[in-house]
């Protein structure tokens, strides 16, 4: 199987930063199979049944979205699926396809049960989101070639590839974009005890010694996503081997997530200096993300696609139509009472 990285986007936060997807100790960690990919039940469910499905009747699969916020697995499951159907695939992000000559670049040179992973495709300029509605639904795209009075269109055939979108927003995709695919599918931030299996199995890959409280007290503090489980039980491992006796447990994992600046919840200061701001100097809120992304210092987008997430599942942050407000279990985290 060939797999062509066209261009990777540094993702927003700097917990999550995007090269971690391509060093080599992580693509021993990403779960290859769909037996090995832990949680996502009734997602595994039905793709489950739509990877069979399309096998048995001998056509490429039809096309793929998934959403949910950053780290949740959305590119492993792309990998996965391109795994159990013996496909190639290449990659690319929303905002790397800049002029229809670079989708139509890579479209040509897919074949027939290929697939392209397009992340953060909710960051496609409408041009070449348009040039996709024919080539996702016919197979076929319109090229310009030339310029000026002479420039004429000329109709591409395509093979039939399948492609997989990832969003973070999907939201920010019109419907007739989203009705082109025929499996679409939302990632939730994942369990504790789906993440003490995540941060378990990598620790066994990697041959990391662990006490059963030590995954535990990572999974905790890992606000439900995996990419941050397996960054914390790299940088627990480093402060084990020079700080403690090579092994992870419990203390170990606290001591050195405590001097990450990573507290109990898993909130790290920038959750923190959110809560603090929405909650003293704008009085629990409501505020406009506009004026906290401003406040902190971050992007908007950061603020929404990457903290806001967590801080609303475990129940510190409420979006109301006036903006965001913060609850009383928020304000005493922090102590502002
Ligand atoms: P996304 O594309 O949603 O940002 P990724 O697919 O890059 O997320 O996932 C980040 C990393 O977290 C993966 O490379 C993998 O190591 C790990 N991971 C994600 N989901 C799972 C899962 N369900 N089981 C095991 N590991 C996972």
């Amino acid at each position: 199987m060939e797999e062509k990285i066209i261009s990777q986007e540094r993702i927003i936060a700097p917990i999550l930063l995007n090269e971690e997807k391509q060093d080599i100790e992580e693509l021993t960690i990403r779960p290859t199979r769909l037996s090995e990919f832990i949680g996502q039940k009734a997602l595994k469910d039905s793709l489950k049944i739509f990877i069979e499905a399309s096998k048995k009747r001998g056509e490429p699969l039809d096309h793929v979205l998934f959403s949910g916020p950053p780290g949740l697995g959305k590119t492993t499951l792309a990998h996965i699926i391109a795994h159990e159907m013996g496909s190639d695939i290449k990659s690319t992000s929303g905002p790397v396809l800049e002029k229809p000559g670079d989708l139509a670049a890579i479209l040509t040179t897919l074949k027939k049960g290929d697939i392209l992973f397009i992340d953060e495709i909710h960051r496609l300029n409408s041009v070449i989101e348009e040039l996709l509605y024919p080539a996702m639904e016919d197979f076929e795209i319109d090229v310009m070639i030339g310029e000026g009075p002479s420039a004429r269109s000329i109709k591409l055939t395509l093979e039939h590839f399948t492609l997989i979108g990832a969003t973070t927003r999907v939201g920010l995709l019109g419907s007739p974009f989203r009705d082109r695919f025929g499996f679409t599918s939302r990632l939730n931030l994942y369990s504790v005890p789906e993440l003490v299996e995540v941060v378990s199995r990598s620790a066994s890959i990697l041959q990391i010694p662990m006490t059963q409280e030590g995954s535990l007290e990572i999974a905790r503090r890992s606000r439900g996503t995996p990419r941050i489980a397996n960054r914390l039980l790299r940088r627990v491992w480093d402060f084990a081997l020079v700080r403690a006796e090579g092994k992870i447990t419990q203390d170990v994992a606290d001591a050195a997530l405590t001097m990450l600046g990573i507290d109990r919840l898993g909130l790290d200061e920038l959750d923190r200096r959110i809560l603090t701001i929405i909650s003293g100097d704008f009085g629990g809120g409501p505020v406009g993300v506009k004026t906290i992304a401003i406040s902190v210092g971050e992007e908007v987008r950061t603020i929404e696609e990457v903290y806001e997430p967590y801080l609303i599942q475990i129940g510190f942050i409420k979006r109301t139509p006036q903006g965001r407000e913060t609850t009383p279990a928020a304000k005493e985290h922090v102590g502002i009472g």
